[in-house]
């Protein structure tokens, strides 16, 4: 974003095979990183299986290089790094925001770009947002993944690494699948490296969210077949002409029947549901806009999470330029929704320096 330029640092990393920015020479060596403990036994043979648990162990620490696994002999490390990499991802990018927010790009294997990004809050808690497709064919106008389209599929390990990239950054305490993507369509290479996260890496699965677009399918899916994450639905608005127009997903997913789908989902699982609503000036915001909203909660026990719309240069929905909701519209619709009875929180701006808030992705 502009005039914060001065609080970012960015630094191109050189990565641990040596690769910088996904310039692919030779043979491709075999990544190791989120291959699971028996796996990872089979690609090291003939090493021993100590050896296996060993490497396991620092992947899962996000180490850099083979050279920082201090446990094995130099000799050991030298003939690892002739065979594999640590990943399949290359860090082309890193940018520091002044907030704490760290964001990374990410150049994959087939040169295709994501990002996945670090927030921190006030103490000092850090959460991993991490991507599940490059780009996204969602379309919604007010997203900059929306804006670029469609590349293809995150596979598993591409998803598993971004968290193990992070981690290497600070402990995580929560997980967020609100990066590039819709992640209902790429459900089942989610769903292994989500079993790998919370399974392998122990991480618990009550502190993973993933926010969908509002695929009915998918959420289906997810009630009869977790994981047992927790959901957020991204509504922006209850209003339904006004949503096919701003997420063309309303068009094949009509607001009666993800709302039906979020009454089977909750019946199954009874956890609260997010609803994420992105404020755009003069839009969504009027007390209409806000008691629609209150009306599509009812029957569901749901908090909101208010947004505000982080600005992204030249976006424009029927002829006009997008613009942030001024404070004063964000506080009325707030309170609007909370004389209904309803939970709300309003999400912060972290990571704006950086565009790697919500929405600034790509
Ligand atoms: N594709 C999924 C998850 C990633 S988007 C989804 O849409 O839910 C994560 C959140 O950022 C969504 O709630 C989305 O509505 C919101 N978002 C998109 N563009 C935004 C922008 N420019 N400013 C603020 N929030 C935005
Ligand atoms: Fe895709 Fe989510 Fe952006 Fe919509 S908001 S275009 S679903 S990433």
């Amino acid at each position: 974003m502009q005039g914060h330029t001065g609080d970012v640092d960015v630094e191109t990393v050189r990565m641990n095979d040596g690769r910088t920015g996904g310039a692919i020479q030779g043979v491709r060596k075999t990544a190791l990183a989120g291959l699971s403990i028996e796996a990872l036994t089979d690609a090291l043979k003939p090493l021993p299986a100590f050896r296996a648990k060993q490497i396991f162990r620092w992947l899962t620490r996000g180490v850099r290089s083979f050279n920082d696994m201090t446990d094995i002999s130099y000799m050991v490390r030298e003939a690892l790094d002739k065979r594999f990499s640590l990943y399949s991802s290359v860090i082309s990018r890193r940018l520091s925001d002044a907030d704490g927010t760290v964001k990374l790009q990410l150049t994959l294997e087939d040169g295709c770009v994501i990002e996945s990004v670090l927030l921190s809050d006030d103490e000092g808690r850090k959460t991993a947002c991490l991507s599940t497709q490059a780009g996204c064919a969602m379309g919604c106008v007010f997203c900059k993944t929306g804006a670029i389209g469609f590349r293809r599929n995150l596979s598993t390990a591409e998803i598993i690494e971004q968290f193990l990239h992070l981690i290497s950054m600070g402990a995580i305490a929560n997980v967020v699948i609100m990066g590039m993507g819709e992640p209902l369509l790429n459900l089942n290479a989610l769903r292994e490296a989500l079993s790998f996260i919370t399974g392998e890496l122990g991480f618990s699965k009550r502190r993973v969210t993933l926010s969908t677009s509002g695929i009915a399918a998918g959420i289906r899916d997810l009630a009869d077949n977790g994981p047992g994450v927790r959901l957020a639905v991204s509504l922006t608005t209850a209003d339904e002409p006004l949503r096919e127009r701003l997420m063309p997903v309303t068009r094949t997913n009509p607001l009666p029947l993800l709302k039906e789908t979020l009454i089977y989902y909750q019946r199954k699982h009874s956890k609260r549901i997010t609803l994420e609503t992105v404020l755009l000036r003069h839009i969504n915001t009027s007390h209409k806009d806000a008691e629609l909203v209150a009306r599509f909660a009812d029957d569901l026990d749901v908090a909101i999470n208010v947004i505000p719309w982080n600005p992204v240069a030249g976006m424009r929905f029927e002829g006009a330029a997008l613009g942030e909701p001024d404070r004063a519209e964000v506080e009325r619709f707030i309170a609007a929704l909370q004389k209904k009875g309803l939970n709300v929180t309003k999400r912060f701006k972290k990571g704006r320096g950086v565009a790697g808030a919500c929405g600034q992705l790509g």
